[in-house]
């Protein structure tokens, strides 16, 4: 492969259902790679398994790149010079792979019903069709060539398979885990084109990879075991010098760190595993995303760029951009990658904390009209810059912030009653007119002139914080007391503290 090679990567999912976050992590990588070096991410449905296939599942990855700022250079939907992009368009050109294939000895016409191997499964539960028994089995190996003419010419239905050879080692060079080796021994004779003329994915993946004149391939670990045939069939097509570089890349793990995380171990968990909110078409039945739940896209991806990946130092924080210009292969781990929700939530929080009020403003609209309050634009945005670093989720922000848009409508009483006094309520009572009259409604000079008059009153500053703060919030949270005070105004502060006067009592 020659090193001045144009770089084209693609992300190759099957629309099968929602997308595991492994598979977008997957996008990613990809997408990193080609940004940084000007080459080319395409998208490819991988759609030959029409057993599998599932209506809307095609929109919804496109949806979920979009969302998460992966977009594509050639698509199905975007089309491009290397289309098809979706496999099942392609399904003639398949053909004649796999018939040069059996013409060159590599692989063979299986005649075995799916009856057949099913009793031979039943017999064997360990049953592979493989070098060891293929030739007790009804293919083109085991049988007389003109039995096999006369099987074909009859429309018998049959399957290609490759002929893995025996006693051979396939090893290659993974960008990430170095030199693979495998013993050919060990590899079944996986079916290249189905009974109804649609290619395997074994097959249909390689005669992409070359059309597409895909240069490095990256792809979640799982697919390893593949890579064998795979090479045997870059190999075997004479395609051997434009084969692509491979990088598999480490699983996403359980959060106990036993076995790859799934979408069971999600529902069980109670949190999401794919991107978006995905509903079965079938049953009706919805699957929480990452994207309803309340993440934003960046710290999705975010999240998803760290989970296998570091820059070689502590920072943890990366915009997309970011990633673009730090991401190495070299960097990406060996080894699995544990999933950990608590952290994708502090990666939610910290983008929240690093987005604008501004740039917030429609979702936080969206949470406020839910509770039927409609406020003006700029006066949210100052109370989310008030607030935003409290916010786990956007949808937080009515627990944290309600107070800024409606009078509490109760008061935590318990951290007040205890210590109430007539004094406190003349303390509050004395304050009113000078609010009333206060020109300079700023937080630093209310703050400045409340406690001046704390101590004019002979009381402590921590006496008459707490229920000022009470009397504002309804309770003990929420960011420093004046700039509530200046934020919820003039007439509204007055409004507050007389109401909460009469609750507290004398
Ligand atoms: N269609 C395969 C998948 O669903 C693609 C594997 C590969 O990238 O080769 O992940």
């Amino acid at each position: 492969m020659s090193s001045e090679r144009k770089v084209r990567v693609r992300f190759a999912p099957s629309p099968t259902g929602g997308l595991h976050l492994g598979g977008v992590r997957t996008a990613l990588f990809n997408f990193l790679y080609a940004r940084q070096h000007q080459g080319d991410f395409i998208l490819r449905v991988e759609d030959t398994d029409q057993t599998r296939f599932v209506p809307g599942a095609e929109e919804y990855i496109n949806e979920c790149l979009a969302w998460c700022g992966l977009t594509p250079d050639e698509s199905p939907s975007k089309g491009g010079k290397y289309g098809p992009y979706r496999q099942s368009e392609r399904k003639p050109a398949y053909r004649q792979y796999a018939e040069q294939l059996v013409a060159g000895g590599y692989a063979y016409y299986a005649f075995d019903t799916a009856a057949e191997l099913e009793e031979q499964r039943k017999l064997q539960p360990n049953f592979r069709y493989s070098h060891e028994n293929r030739l007790q089995l009804r293919n083109s190996l085991s049988l007389s060539e003109t039995e096999t003419q006369q099987l074909l010419e009859s429309g018998a239905p049959y399957t290609v398979r490759i002929k893995v050879p025996t006693d051979e080692t396939v090893t290659f060079t993974d960008m990430i885990r170095g030199k693979v080796a495998f013993d050919t021994n060990l590899v079944d004779d996986k079916v290249l084109l189905k009974a109804d003329g649609m290619p395997t994915y074994h097959l249909a993946v390689v005669v992409d990879d070359k059309a597409m004149e895909i240069s490095h391939v990256f792809r979640g670990e799982e697919w390893l075991p593949s890579a064998p045939i795979h090479i045997l069939l870059w190999e075997y097509l004479g395609w051997g010098d434009s084969m692509p570089a491979w990088a598999h890349l480490p699983l996403i793990l359980k959060p106990d760190g036993n076995g790859k995380l799934s979408k069971r171990d999600g529902d069980r968990l109670g949190f999401p595993v794919y991107a978006m909110n995905w509903t079965d078409p079938k049953s009706g039945d919805t699957t929480k995303g990452f994207r309803e739940m309340g993440f934003m896209a960046a710290a999705f991806v975010n999240m998803l760029g760290v989970l296998g990946w570091n820059d070689g130092t502590e920072q943890e924080l990366f915009s997309l951009d970011e990633l673009i210009q730090k991401f190495s292969v070299d960097r990406i781990s060996k080894a699995g990658a544990k999933f950990d929700f608590e952290k994708a939530k502090w990666f939610n929080h910290e983008w929240i904390k690093r987005s604008s009020g501004e740039s917030l403003l429609p979702q936080v609209k969206e949470v406020l009209a839910h509770h039927q309050v409609d406020a003006e634009e700029g006066y949210i945005g100052r109370v989310l810059d008030a607030i935003k670093e409290r916010l786990t989720f956007v949808e937080d922000f009515w627990a944290q912030a309600s107070f800024f848009f409606v009078q509490p409508a109760e008061y935590d009483l318990n951290a007040v009653k205890p210590k109430w006094s007539a004094e406190k309520t003349a303390f509050f009572e004395n304050i009113i007119p000078s609010f009333e009259n206060f020109s300079n409604w700023e937080a630093p000079a209310l703050e400045a002139f409340f406690k001046d008059a704390i101590q004019a009153s002979g009381m402590k500053i921590g006496e008459l914080m707490m229920p000022f703060r009470i009397m504002l919030v309804g309770g003990k949270f929420g960011p420093d007391v004046f700039q509530i005070v200046e934020l919820l105004g003039q007439q509204e502060v007055v409004a507050r503290i007389r109401k909460a006067l009469v609750e507290f009592g004398a």
